[in-house]
């Protein structure tokens, strides 16, 4: 049986989201061990021990370990991969930074951003921007696998009660280290696990229209706010707002696009939601033909309107 090892991403106090795709994945390739590594993390390998389908938890609690730097992590996990078969990460940010350094220590392909488990070295993964998925084998010993978190279900925050273990080997490889860094606070759902977003489009004009049009509909709804990378670049949000191919993925309930055109690249970020409604002046944008409701018109009319009605 398959043993995998899989790295919980977590902000010091709480397992993230995308973790618990990350395990599902691994339950299909067999038995799975989680991967807390950090500074006085017994709270987050606790909440790890409670994810439901977890056969072990380890621990590595050392000060180079405090901010995830994939530096110090991925010789940590190296270390480890003698005793499994597998390393899974969620495709995150920080997941897509960590895996790379496992592969290239452990000297085998990644194979990235998988979709789905099809054997036990078998994957889907999207290519040219999510218009072709692949299916890929992998001919290595050891895998080292990041998990597209829109492609599997959650496992479980609770419900298990795997025993945790301390393993050493941390160090500080002397490569990086970390100086600070700005947190972005907000009480809206994140983007990746948000079950509504409302994400606007170069035609929102500026950051003061931006927040004027899209916020006080994102807050009736409860929703996640997100934009395109037009959006972005002209300085309306910031970039971790951005959905697309060098954004974030998501797969909302409901993903409301206000004044974006529907370009693949943004496409590829958000084609799996489950409902999409688009508002576009222009009947002929592209995003009507991923669209389950299209409203054309202005935006500066439909969109006052829809969050008045709400
Ligand atoms: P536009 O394409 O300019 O569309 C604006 C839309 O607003 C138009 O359809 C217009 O009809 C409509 N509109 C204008 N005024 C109104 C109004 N008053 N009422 C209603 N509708 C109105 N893009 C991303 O989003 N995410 C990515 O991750 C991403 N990655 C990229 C990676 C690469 C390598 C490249 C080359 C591009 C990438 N892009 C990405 C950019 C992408 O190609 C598009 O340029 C971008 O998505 C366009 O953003 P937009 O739809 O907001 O702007």
């Amino acid at each position: 049986m398959t043993k995998a090892l899989v790295w919980v991403e977590h902000d010091g106090s709480a397992v993230k989201d995308a973790t618990l795709s990350a395990v599902s994945a691994a339950a299909q390739l067999g038995e799975v061990t989680l991967l807390v590594a950090g500074a006085g993390v017994d709270g987050v390998a606790q909440a790890a021990a409670r994810i439901a389908g977890v056969a072990k938890v380890v621990t590595a609690d050392d000060a180079s370990l405090a901010h995830a730097l994939a530096e110090n992590v991925a010789p940590l996990v190296a270390g480890l991969m003698a005793d499994y078969d597998a390393f899974v990460a969620p495709a995150t940010t920080t997941g897509k930074n960590v895996a790379p350094r496992v592969a290239a220590l452990l000297d085998v392909m990644q194979i990235s951003d998988i979709l789905s488990v099809e054997g036990p070295k078998t994957f889907t993964r999207p290519i040219y921007a999510g218009n072709a998925i692949a299916t890929v084998e992998s001919g290595d010993a050891k895998l080292v696998i990041t998990v597209r978190g829109t492609a599997f279900a959650k496992a479980a925050a609770d419900g298990g009660s795997a025993a945790i273990e301390t393993v050493g080997g941390a160090a500080d490889a002397g490569t990086s280290s970390f100086v600070g860094s700005e947190i972005a606070k907000s009480e809206r759902p994140e983007l990746t696990s948000a079950k509504i977003i409302v994400s606007g489009g170069r035609a929102l004009k500026d950051a003061e229209t931006f927040a004027a049009t899209i916020v006080p509909l994102a807050d009736k709804l409860g929703a996640g706010v997100g934009a395109s990378r037009a959006a972005v670049d002209a300085g309306y949000v910031p970039n971790d707002y951005q959905v697309g191919q060098t954004g974030k993925i998501v797969a909302p309930e409901v993903y409301i696009a206000v004044g974006i055109s529907g370009a693949i690249q943004h496409l590829a970020g958000m084609k799996d939601s489950k409902t999409i409604i688009a508002i576009n002046k222009d009947e002929d944008a592209p995003i009507f033909q991923v669209a389950d409701i299209g409203l054309v018109g202005d935006l500066f009319t439909l969109v006052p309107e829809l969050t008045g009605k709400l």
